[in-house]
């Protein structure tokens, strides 16, 4: 990803800077909880909801490879459980791939959460600390929940 694709998050602006510091820093500790025993590809996901409550997730592998599922879901899918239907920004952390993006399935799994009224944040890692991107970027023109209603 080039560095001009990546601009400040609508949903979380420069001023919350902080926020997704700490959001980076859940993602890389939750890194740690991969289980990744065939890829060795461990990514640790932390997202925030409307309400301001945290959700971590790390990617999940299965002797089945499709069975797989993302960091970035496992953190979704607790959310979602717990109640919350609006998710405002992700922090994605790969530890061998600086600037590791959601994938394609992720990002439509994220769209279903995103929020009515703000883009939602994507935290990358970078060189010099964090770069954000929104939603929007990443999956533009995107189906979701509002084209059924
Ligand atoms: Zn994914």
């Amino acid at each position: 990803m080039d560095d001009e694709a990546l601009e400040p998050g609508k949903g979380l602006d420069k001023r919350n800077a902080e926020t997704a510091r700490s959001l980076l820093a859940k993602a890389q500790a939750a890194a740690n909880s991969a289980y990744v025993p065939y890829s060795k590809f461990p990514v640790g996901a932390a997202l925030l909801t409307a309400s301001g409550e945290v959700f971590t997730g790390a990617n999940v592998e299965n002797a089945s490879y499709g069975l797989t599922v993302c960091a970035e879901r496992t953190a979704v899918f607790a959310a979602a459980l717990a109640g919350h239907r609006e998710i405002v920004a992700i922090a994605v952390s790969a530890p061998r791939a600086l600037r590791a993006s959601p994938c394609g399935a992720c990002r439509q799994v994220l769209n279903e959460f995103a929020p009515a009224q703000v883009e939602m944040t994507i935290v990358l890692e970078s060189e010099d600390g964090f770069k954000t991107t929104t939603l929007g970027n990443l999956l533009p023109m995107a189906f979701g929940p509002r084209d059924l209603t």
